[in-house]
């Protein structure tokens, strides 16, 4: 959760978190218009740092998602990236910990349309894993991804995670720990918040773009490890439900996700039912990446410095 007494950077200012105060009449309260993003940002014991990962590439598609809705925020990239090491300097958290950009129609006026004021507002909560990493049991879910026509897919809106939360919330009560989305012409599209993969046949193979899928800044970072250090090509391909079936492995990549091996869907094993070695091998080249400690991959990470 997410203390009050942490700073945070709310309409133009850094203040606590306990000091924000927002009208219940606010715009994207009732009418979930926002756009957001999920930041990470490793400890490094061994350095003192906090590791921003892929810091840059996730303000770029908030800006996208913002131009989407017709959201301004008046801030460039570097901007963003710049309060937000401020943000986390003066929070100087020495755990792994979430940032979390919000920008929202912030009018207090009742009326369903685009031309209101925006606000932006950052705050960090600290965050170890969000799911266990050790083999996930999912389940394809009835409820559909909304598809691009309706919400636009490739911005992370708040409102399209009503979707996500009914899909999760069911797949949670039927026992499972997370949910597969279909489109509407019943392809696989992704998991509630992380995109999808599957290895069949040596191939590893993931839903294009075209299929409502958010565009994953971790799926772009898993498909340059694998290329790069497993000379394993990512095939973009529209995936059938039964493929999920008939996959050796199927694996989930998000920034709250990390990578995260599916052992079970719809009650059907993957593969053998355990941890294949393709999504394990993935994981620890991701980890290493993104904690800092490999060189080669420096330009990932911004440090920030944890006095
Ligand atoms: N799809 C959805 C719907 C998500 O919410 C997320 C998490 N942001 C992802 C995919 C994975 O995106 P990323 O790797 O950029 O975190």
């Amino acid at each position: 959760s997410v203390s009050d007494s942490e700073w945070s950077y709310h309409d133009r200012e850094f203040v606590k978190v306990g000091d924000i105060r927002l009208s219940p009449a606010t715009h994207a309260l009732n009418y979930g218009t926002g756009v957001f993003e999920g930041i990470r940002a490793y400890w490094n014991e061994a350095k003192g740092t906090l590791q921003v990962l892929k810091m840059r590439e996730h303000y770029e598609r908030f800006v996208t998602s913002c131009k989407m809705v017709h959201l301004d925020l008046d801030h460039t990239v570097d901007e963003l990236c710049e309060i937000t090491l401020e943000v986390l300097r003066r929070n100087a958290p020495r755990v792994d910990t979430y940032i979390r950009p919000l920008a929202y129609k912030s009018a207090t006026s009742i009326g369903v349309n685009l031309q209101h004021e925006d606000t932006l507002t950052i705050f960090t909560a600290p965050m170890g894993n969000y799911v266990e990493l050790t083999g996930l049991r999912c389940a394809v879910s009835s409820f559909r991804r909304v598809p691009d026509n309706s919400l636009p897919a490739r911005a992370k809106t708040t409102g399209s995670y009503m979707n996500t939360a009914l899909a999760v919330d069911a797949a949670h009560r039927a026992g499972y720990d997370d949910a597969i989305f279909l489109t509407q012409n019943g392809l696989v599209s992704e998991a509630s918040a992380a995109n999808l993969f599957i290895l069949r046949k040596g191939k590893l193979i993931t839903p294009p773009p075209t299929a409502d899928i958010l565009e994953g800044i971790t799926r772009e970072a898993v498909m340059e490890l694998a290329k790069e250090e497993m000379d394993l090509d990512t095939v973009e391909r529209d995936v059938g439900r039964t493929e999920l079936y008939a996959a050796d492995e199927v694996f989930l990549t998000g920034t709250g996700f990390q990578i995260a091996p599916v052992v079970e869907i719809d009650d059907r094993r993957v593969g053998d039912g355990t941890v294949g070695p393709v999504a394990e091998e993935l994981q620890t080249l991701y980890f290493r990446a993104a904690r800092g400690e490999w060189d080669k991959y420096s330009s990932w990470t911004v440090p920030v410095q944890v006095p």
